[in-house]
């Protein structure tokens, strides 16, 4: 039995440590934030995470983290679902204008979660607390990796913020965004291949519960959307919460004042998919937090020759992340780490294979993903530049094609819902068969009439709240 040393209690440090524990290892997280467990949900929903900031945000959990949980940790699942989350039955939310409204086999896959960041991390956090095999030990900060010199360096433990060492058979870093790793690398003389973009984006959110007897305004209106210079999200949370988010572009500084609480609420109050949440009675329960910085970055272990370090590790954010817009990063983190578990499972004393196996995982399931929001993220781009390319014709079949098709096609909603919750690849949509219905309705798109608004346009918006337009 190895013991491994995870950097890192966030999502992926503790899915890791949840795995890894299930086929015998011995597992230590250390996570710098030294908050103690909060006793509940609630408590935890005012954790003081200070290294992951983004718990304040909303979060989508996908139907790829369900159906890991489903199958792998149905404990997890469990405890989420005792404590006041609920799972998101997709297809009884099938638009009824659809053509055949029947389920279908693979729709038991076709599952979300409702629940706050904090709550889910909360659950995972005690669950992997109970296990004997795990210890996780908070307010202790990593400074630093123990290793030897050489072409191919070996990681052999971890060095502590007060000088301190300890030594294990395998690290795994999984300390998030801000991950110090690079930082590590360069002390060691290893180059870390990666590939930065920024997504240009600023990111508000602020949550909600709605009151005792309200029912949710569940309808068939699309409760995410985007406005051209603002898009917006509802996400339901667990225990009556919600939550809505607004992102702007970084640049368009007039709308930088919806981090104001009474400016974010009349800005959702003028969008009829978000305003109906929270005119049924709904309280705030946050303030508006707002994050901006935000980038879809990729890196590797793998160099020109080969694998760069041994007995080392990054999953997560570390490794990989991506515009928060899409949702994806809990799902794709909880997916790493369950890749890593089964590549050091059949590898268990060669780190090498364990890595080169691992690296093949995660360019077949994770960096579409990326890609997919590189790609997404610079037709916007482009689309707010007004410039005519590829990406704004892309965009306009979105737009006019594929989202009306999903009114429509049970085919084509049945494709978009695997797509967007990480069970069939992004290129799933351009199968033949789904893209001749996308085509056929995008082509007739002048003759139809122009569905109703999502919200006012810009000038409008400005107009609505008093904004001064700012250069
Ligand atoms: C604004 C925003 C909204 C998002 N919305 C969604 C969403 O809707 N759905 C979704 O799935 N994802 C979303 N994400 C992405 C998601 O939050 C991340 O992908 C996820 O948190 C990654 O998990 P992680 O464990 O890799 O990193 P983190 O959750 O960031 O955890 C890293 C942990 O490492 C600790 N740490 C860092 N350095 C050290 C060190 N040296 N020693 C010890 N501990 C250390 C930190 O304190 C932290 O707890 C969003 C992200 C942002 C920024």
């Amino acid at each position: 039995m190895g013991h491994v040393g995870i950097i890192g209690g966030g999502v992926t440090g503790l899915a890791a440590a949840l795995s890894l524990s299930k086929i015998g290892f011995q597992v230590t997280v250390f996570e710098s934030d030294s908050t103690p467990m909060p006793a509940s949900p609630e408590e935890a929903f005012n954790w003081n995470r200070r290294g992951a900031p983004q718990v304040r945000h909303s979060h989508a959990l996908l139907g790829r983290l369900h159906n890991l949980l489903r199958d792998f940790h149905p404990e997890v699942l469990k405890m989420l679902l005792d404590v006041g989350a609920t799972e998101i039955d997709l297809a009884q939310h099938m638009p009824d204008t659809l053509d055949d409204l029947s389920r279908h086999p693979e729709d038991r896959d076709l599952f979300m979660i409702a629940a706050r960041r904090t709550t889910f991390e909360w659950v995972l956090r005690q669950i992997v607390m109970s296990n004997a095999d795990v210890v996780i030990r908070t307010g202790e900060r990593i400074r630093g990796l123990v290793a030897t010199e050489g072409d191919i360096p070996e990681v052999q433990g971890l060095v502590f913020d007060d000088g301190g060492s300890e030594f294990f058979d395998l690290v795994i870093a999984a300390n998030g965004r801000r991950s110090q790793v690079p930082e590590w690398f360069k002390a060691l003389r290893i180059e870390l291949p990666e590939e930065v973009e920024d997504t240009g984006i600023v990111y508000y959110s602020r949550f909600f519960r709605i009151l005792e007897e309200q029912e949710l305004p569940v309808s068939d209106r699309l409760i995410a959307g985007d406005l051209g210079y603002l898009k917006y999200g509802v996400f339901w949370g667990d225990n009556r919460t919600f939550s809505i988010t607004l992102a702007t572009s970084d640049k368009d500084k007039t709308f930088w004042g919806v981090r104001d609480p009474e400016v974010f609420d009349r800005v959702i109050r003028e969008i009829p998919a978000a305003s109906e949440w929270v005119s049924l009675g709904a309280d705030p329960i946050t303030p508006v937090h707002s994050m901006a910085g935000l980038l879809n970055r990729r890196r590797s272990l793998i160099g020109e020759s080969g694998v760069v370090i041994k007995n080392f590790h990054m999953i997560g954010d570390a490794l990989v992340c991506t515009n928060p817009l899409y949702g994806r990063g809990c799902s794709t983190g909880f997916w790493q780490a369950h890749l890593l578990a089964k590549a050091i499972e059949h590898n268990r004393n060669d780190s090498i294979a364990q890595a080169e196996i691992f690296s093949q995982d995660i360019d077949e399931h994770i960096l579409p993903w990326y890609q997919a929001s590189v790609d997404s993220d610079r037709s916007n781009r482009e689309l707010e530049n007004g410039v005519p390319s590829e990406g704004a014709t892309r965009k306009s079949i979105l737009q006019n094609g594929l989202l009306p098709a999903t009114q429509t096609s049970a085919k084509v909603w049945r494709a978009f819902m695997r797509m967007m919750n990480l069970l069939a690849p992004p290129k799933s949509l351009n199968e033949p068969e789904i893209m001749a219905d996308v085509l056929e309705i995008w082509e007739k798109r002048g003759e139809r009439p122009a569905p109703p608004p999502l919200g006012p346009e810009r000038d409008e918006m400005i107009d609505l709240l008093g904004l001064k337009e700012i250069a």
